[in-house]
């Protein structure tokens, strides 16, 4: 099974995936984190995307699928996973199904108003050795600037900028917005109100995927 998050930038689902991955087990797959780690450690795929993401753009297809491919080919993702900022278009969501067609599917898409959204992205910092993620409005850390899981000092992502936070914005409308209709066709979307507690709009998706788990179930039994 594959749960696609969908959304714009800081409606949650770096956080919600993570809350997902530690409920049902599934991995967790961050186009985001991995491109951040590309970055940090100066590789030559970082070093192109860097200069796309200080911008807000999206980093290539090829980039991305290239490395999606990889991860999800890993024994870990036989069950199941997460995709969290993948697919960003219409050309990465028909590429996944051709590299990964026989999964399925379930789309939920967080909705958030934009003012909330570009407060919450100000507002947020990430622990860069465990990818936690903090926001001084909604998730504070037990102690200021420092990661409760392993101590680190908290930093704001370079892309979490007044500036580019609005290119972000206008590339998700753009291109990722036209996702919605796309996975509406396909019947496997969801639309989750984004406003409210972490816990509660966790719960509104636990509603959902509790529900379609036994779905999957009963037709993969009848099969
Ligand atoms: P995110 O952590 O999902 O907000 O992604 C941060 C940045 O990484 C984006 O602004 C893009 O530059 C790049 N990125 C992440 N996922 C993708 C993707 N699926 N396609 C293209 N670029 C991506």
């Amino acid at each position: 099974m594959r749960i696609i998050l969908l959304g714009p930038p800081g409606c949650g689902k770096g956080t919600q995936g993570n809350l997902i991955k530690k409920k049902y087990g599934f991995p967790k797959i961050s186009t985001g984190d991995l491109l951040r780690k590309a970055v940090q450690e100066g590789t030559p795929l970082g070093k192109k995307a860097e200069v796309f993401m200080n911008q807000g753009k999206l980093v290539s297809d090829e980039i991305v699928v290239e490395m999606i491919t990889e991860r999800i080919e890993n024994v870990d993702c036989r069950e199941g996973y997460i995709l969290d900022g993948f697919p960003r278009n219409i050309v990465q969501a028909q590429t996944l199904e051709e590299i990964d067609g026989n999964s399925q599917e379930l789309v939920f898409d967080i909705e958030m108003d934009e003012r909330a959204l570009i407060n919450r992205l100000q507002a947020r910092r990430i622990c860069p050795c465990c990818g936690s993620i903090y926001n001084f409005l909604v998730r504070k850390p037990k102690r200021q600037g420092t990661c409760d899981v392993c101590a680190a000092q908290l930093i704001r992502r370079e892309d979490d900028n007044p500036e580019v936070i609005k290119e972000r914005l206008r590339v998700y409308h753009e291109k990722t917005k036209k996702l919605i209709n796309y996975y509406l066709k396909k019947k496997v979307y969801n639309k989750i109100e984004g406003t409210g507690e972490i816990d509660t709009v966790f719960g509104r998706i636990c509603a959902v995927l509790d529900k379609q788990l036994i779905k999957f179930r009963e037709d993969e039994a009848r099969r």
